[in-house]
């Protein structure tokens, strides 16, 4: 990448999405839009649903993602989808700099926190922050059984026997139910962080929900985030000071050695990297609730 987080903060600060207007518009296509998708036309001022959105629409949304400027990216999403607009976060470190610039367009966005119940207080403590912060007030969801009701009908620590299937319990599922109403999500996911995600796009159709999800930090680097967040001072999770690279939850999170790579601590005794609110459909590793 040949721009720095600082160089890209100046033009999104002093560039709006108007200013980006004569960059190559990629081809909806590419955006992974379904292709039996129908158009919306200008004249339409009904929002059908995101299986309607209109071809007109998603391709200005792939001008901006061309771009790659955060705030760029995140004002087009505002302004094109709020209040069907939401965003998604573990306040990891992608996320908390999404909040940031999100906070700079707008505070009305709801963000959205799957609290699986396994948090560590640490994560906790970010969340109570960035409220305090900016202005914002974090939306908890959670999965249908508590942990002592979990481990009473699936027995203790489900997560050292079947990592996937508590994360489809106390992720996956709560996430599709608390983006019921939404169109269009926002996650702070980054290229280098897995090989499914280098197959993402900034603007993309997220086959799984059926709906738009923009993905704002996706190449940026580990490097591009700290720096951000160490000039504009944006509460972080403190484990992150503790070789904790990457946070979940505290069953399935440990510190990472030196040469390790970012989310090596996730489910590191499992050959798993995703919890799977990052896949499409046919990746989850569990597709039926058994919750
Ligand atoms: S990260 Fe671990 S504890 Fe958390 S939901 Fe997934 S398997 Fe369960």
């Amino acid at each position: 990448m040949t721009v720095s987080a600082a160089d890209r903060e100046v033009n999104a600060t002093h560039e709006g999405a108007e200013s980006v207007g004569d960059t190559t518009i990629r081809p909806t296509t590419e955006l992974g839009v379904p292709a039996s998708m129908s158009a919306r036309t200008p004249e339409s001022s009904e929002r059908d649903g995101p299986t309607t959105r209109g071809r007109e629409e998603l391709a200005t949304a792939a001008s901006v993602a061309t771009d790659k400027m955060p705030h760029a990216i995140l004002r087009w999403a505002t302004e094109h989808y709020f209040p069907k607009l939401v965003v998604v976060s573990n306040f990891g470190p992608g996320t908390v700099v999404v909040i940031h610039h999100l906070a700079e367009v707008s505070t009305a966005v709801p963000v959205i926190h799957i609290d699986t119940g396994f948090q560590f207080p640490e994560t906790l403590d970010v969340a109570w922050k960035l409220e305090e912060r900016y202005g914002i007030q974090v939306q908890r969801v959670g999965p249908k059984l508590t942990v002592e009701q979990q481990a009473a009908k699936h027995g203790p620590a489900l997560y050292d026997r079947d990592p996937d299937y508590c994360c489809y319990m106390r992720k996956v599922i709560p996430l599709e139910k608390a983006l019921v109403g939404y169109e269009a999500w926002v996650s702070g996911i980054r290229a280098s962080q897995t090989h499914q995600r280098q197959q993402a796009n900034v603007v993309e159709w997220d086959t799984r929900h059926n709906m738009l999800k923009v993905n704002p930090l996706l190449d940026w680097s580990t490097e591009d985030v700290w720096e951000f967040i160490r000039k504009h001072d944006i509460p972080y999770n403190s484990l992150h000071d503790r070789d904790y690279k990457s946070v979940g939850c505290w069953p399935c999170t440990r510190p990472v050695k030196d040469g390790e790579e970012e989310r090596a601590g996730r489910w590191s005794a499992f050959g798993k990297t995703e919890c799977g609110i990052h896949l499409p459909q046919h990746q989850v590793g569990t597709s039926t609730d058994k919750g």
